[in-house]
Order: structure tokens, then C-alpha cells, then sequence
């Protein structure tokens, strides 16, 4: 370790759970983040702080004045810029250190990509906010053997469980299937950001100990928190089911792509179109659209206003139509102003 890490670090070298060697661990570690969010940014910032030098960050959504509340990694700039999440995190983590080599995708993690955006991850970070991309990960991890983190927060509670592939239950072993109607959401239910914080660390300490060279550290348990009520609970995580459909039967059908994550998303008042994969030509988009309403442009994304409706539209053709919630509309806004 060269002395400018060796004091950088000192603290952490002087923990006894780390010491040199976990820190050189970690320091050669490579995490990948999925979702940027409340989540994600925070594990993102900790992570690089804590000297994982090589983090990949996914997310396909971009910063809005409502994030800021608990997005800790973002600012006022960013919002106004409309910056993809993932970018701004990245510049942030190099703001950081230096000597962080952060890699964001702005883009949807599907069955598609999955492999090569997950696949050469030591560990894999839940900072996702819908069950289909979860059970995407789990399949991915599980058929990799990859540890992965879930973690999730709405209003005041929170729930972290990690997953060790071989050693402890999967997500599907926990809950085989979605769960079955509409689920509080950030958008719906609001959220407090001191949970998505206290989730990310539970998150973020796990990753530490895995990153290490410690996974026999890793808590075994299932853990709830409200900190509302003040009420927190451990549960045992049960031992890997051999009826699992996932880490038992070895069917991978959200990897296979046999399942698809939905539109729609979940509990805005938004649609997502992204089965268009198609290269698109922003600044020519920008001077059609220009005559027709007002046109907001950088290089990750275009934004055209066209009250009621907003349109985010990014250079690989996927589109974010804000003010609906009805797929069809959304697919002939697209068709009309961005093409079929
Ligand atoms: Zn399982």
C-alpha cells in the first residue's frame, strides 16, 4: 500500500475487523451499484470513501429537486442541469478520491445486459426501488455465485438482507414471487431520509465485510427497522429452501428474460419506453423539436415540455414520458415526436 493510502485509510487499517489486509482487500475490490438513488448514492459515496477503488454504477433515471432531500451524493446543479444520476455520482466519487475509477451506465439493468454490466462484480449493491430488477439480480447472483445485498426504505421503515450465494437463503427462497398489488412507494408514501442512510450503512457494512475478505462476518439474519416507532427487528434468515425456484431448482426466469420488468414506473406518474433499443441523434432531435415546444439538452439527455406532459429522452432511445401513467399514450407521444 503506498503511504498516501496507508494514512488515508488510517483509520480504518486500525480497526480490528480490517487491519492492513482487509483494507488491501478492499482497496482491489470492484462493486457494482444498481440504482442510484437514496440507496445507491450513499452506498456509492461510502464505498469510495472506505477505498473501493473500482465502482460501477447503474441507473437510468435522472436528478430531480425532489431527490435532494435524501440523494445525498447530489446537488441543486445537478437537478437544474437534469444530469443522469449515474454521471453525477461518478464525478462526485472522483471528487472524492482521485483515485477512484468510477464507471456509471446510464441505462435500465434488464436480462439483456445484465451480464455484461454484473459480471465481473465481486459484489453487487441493491440500490434499486422495484422488485422485477431485484429478482434480476437475485437470478444473476444466484446462477453466478456473486453475494448481493437487498436492501429497500419507505417512509420510516427499512429492511436489509444479504445474500450469499450457497450459504445463506435467496430472495426468491424468502419471497418466491412479487408481492401481489400496489406497494408503497417513495412517490406515494413519502420517506424519511434518515432510513434510506440507515439501510444504506447496513448495506455498506456488509459489502465491507465481504470486500474484505470476511463474508463469515456477514449477519445470517433479516433486519427491519422503523425509526418512527423506534421498533427494530432480527430474524434468522432461513436456511437456502431446495424448493427455491432460484438458488433450489435453478430456474433463472428473470435472467432468462421469461419474465419482464413491467413499463410502468412503479408509483409515479410516469411511463418508461424502453423497448426501443435504437441509437438516437440528440442534437438533430433537439432541432426538430425546438419549433414545437420548449427543448432542454445536454450530451447523457433531451427534455422537451409539452404541458401536461414532459419527455426525457436518452441518446439510446429510451424514453421517461412524465404525466401519465397510461402505456399507450406515452408509446404515441413517442411515436409522434421521437419516431416509431
Ligand atoms: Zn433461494
Amino acid at each position: 500500500m503506498e503511504a498516501r493510502d496507508r494514512e488515508r485509510f488510517s483509520r480504518q487499517i486500525r480497526f480490528s475487523g480490517l487491519g492492513e489486509e482487509g483494507q488491501e482487500r478492499i482497496l482491489r475490490a470492484r462493486a457494482v451499484i444498481a440504482g442510484c438513488g437514496a440507496l445507491g448514492s450513499f452506498q456509492a459515496g461510502a464505498l469510495a470513501r472506505a477505498g473501493v477503488r473500482r465502482l460501477r454504477l447503474i441507473d437510468r433515471d435522472y436528478i430531480e429537486l425532489s431527490n435532494l432531500q435524501r440523494q445525498w451524493l447530489y446537488e441543486e446543479s445537478d437537478a437544474e442541469q437534469g444530469l443522469p444520476k449515474a454521471v453525477a455520482a461518478a464525478r462526485r466519487l472522483r471528487a472524492i478520491d482521485s483515485a477512484v475509477e468510477a464507471e456509471p451506465f446510464v441505462t435500465d439493468l434488464t436480462a439483456a445486459n445484465a451480464g455484461d454490466l454484473l459480471g465481473e462484480a465481486d459484489l453487487l449493491l441493491d440500490g434499486t426501488d422495484n422488485f422485477e430488477t431485484r429478482y434480476l439480480i437475485n437470478d444473476f447472483a444466484v446462477s453466478r455465485g456473486i453475494p448481493w445485498i437487498y436492501g429497500a426504505a419507505v417512509e420510516s421503515y427499512g429492511l436489509v438482507m444479504p445474500v450469499l450465494p450457497g450459504q445463506t437463503a435467496c430472495l426468491r427462497c424468502v419471497y418466491p414471487d412479487p408481492p401481489a398489488g400496489s406497494q408503497p412507494t417513495c412517490e406515494t408514501a413519502g420517506v424519511l431520509n434518515c432510513i434510506t442512510s440507515l439501510v444504506a450503512s447496513f448495506q455498506v457494512a456488509e459489502a465491507l465485510k465481504i470486500l474484505s475478505g470476511h463474508p463469515e462476518q456477514v449477519s445470517r439474519r433479516i433486519t427491519t427497522v422503523d425509526l418512527w416507532s423506534g421498533v427494530t427487528r432480527q430474524i434468522n434468515q432461513p436456511a437456502p429452501r431446495a424448493d427455491c425456484p432460484c438458488c433450489g431448482r435453478r430456474e433463472f426466469v428473470y435472467l432468462d428474460g421469461a419474465r419482464r420488468a413491467p413499463i410502468s414506473l412503479c408509483g409515479r406518474n410516469a411511463v418508461q419506453i424502453h423497448e426501443r433499443q435504437r441509437p438516437l441523434d440528440l442534437a438533430e432531435l433537439r432541432r426538430t423539436l425546438e419549433p414545437l415546444g420548449e427543448v432542454r439538452a445536454n450530451e447523457f439527455a433531451l427534455r422537451f415540455f409539452l404541458p401536461p406532459y414532459e419527455m426525457t429522452i436518452f441518446p439510446d432511445g429510451r424514453a421517461i414520458v412524465k404525466g401519465t401513467q397510461d402505456a399507450g399514450l406515452a408509446r404515441s407521444l413517442y411515436a409522434k415526436y421521437v419516431g416509431a
